[in-house]
């Protein structure tokens, strides 16, 4: 790799695993950040947008794939780590149960992780899995940036009061914008925060963390 980033390094995003278990995850080595949501808050689309492929992110839904974390490479060190959607009313208690289990510790060992990415549908933000997950940010020091997307769903003055009624509840290390898959709105604010917690150089090269940590 040259240490000129593309502009959306994204793209190159391609499928690498899924795994029921931490001990199948890829070594625990360089960045990874999580994206994580309630199951049709529109996650799929999100990541489908963010690596400009419209069916990436198809693998995560499939059935049985749901309690899995599914990983997509971006380059050698990077990776994405796609959480299952949350929500399915027909999972078993007990893989609820492992799951959530799995998760936690997921959050608390995973020492390549960055931060996590949370999708909100926007008309329906901060519903109990969200809060969850933003405890686990907030006890393990993590950072997380709110997606609150379907944001073409509503006008821009409701919308802009919807991210501010959330942005007043974030735990501190938290953030917030608006996005629509469908829009694209929010696709460039979304890429500078995936840009810089991924360690990659400024866009316009003035700053920001260099490749190595
Ligand atoms: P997931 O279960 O969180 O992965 O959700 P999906 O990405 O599959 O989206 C669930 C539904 O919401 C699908 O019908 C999508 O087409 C729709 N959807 C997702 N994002 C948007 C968006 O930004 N705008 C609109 N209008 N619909 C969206």
């Amino acid at each position: 790799m040259t240490s000129k980033a593309p502009s959306n390094p994204f793209r190159q995003a391609e499928y690498t695993l899924a795994a029921h278990h931490l001990h199948q995850l890829p070594p625990d080595t360089g960045w990874e950040v999580a994206i994580a949501g309630r199951s049709n808050a529109g996650k799929s689309s999100a990541l489908n947008v963010l690596t400009g492929q419209k069916s990436l992110a198809r693998t995560s839904k499939t059935p049985g794939r749901t309690q899995q974390i599914v990983i997509f490479r971006v380059d050698d060190d990077r990776r994405i780590a796609d959480l299952p959607g949350y929500g399915y009313a027909k999972v078993p208690q007990d893989l609820t149960a492992h799951w959530q289990q799995v998760m936690q510790d997921y959050f608390e060992t995973r020492e390549s992780l960055r931060g996590v990415v949370l999708v909100m549908d926007i008309r329906h933000p901060m519903k109990p899995f969200d809060q969850m997950m933003l405890e686990w940010c907030a006890a393990t020091g993590l950072p997380c940036h709110v997606l609150m997307t379907k944001a073409d769903k509503l006008k821009r003055g409701p919308a802009q009061s919807a991210l501010l009624g959330v942005r007043k509840i974030l735990p501190e290390g938290a953030s917030a914008q608006v996005f629509s898959s469908k829009s694209r709105v929010g696709l460039d604010q979304w890429l500078a925060v995936m840009r810089d917690w991924y360690g990659y150089p400024d866009l316009d090269g003035s700053g920001g963390r260099s490749g190595a940590d």
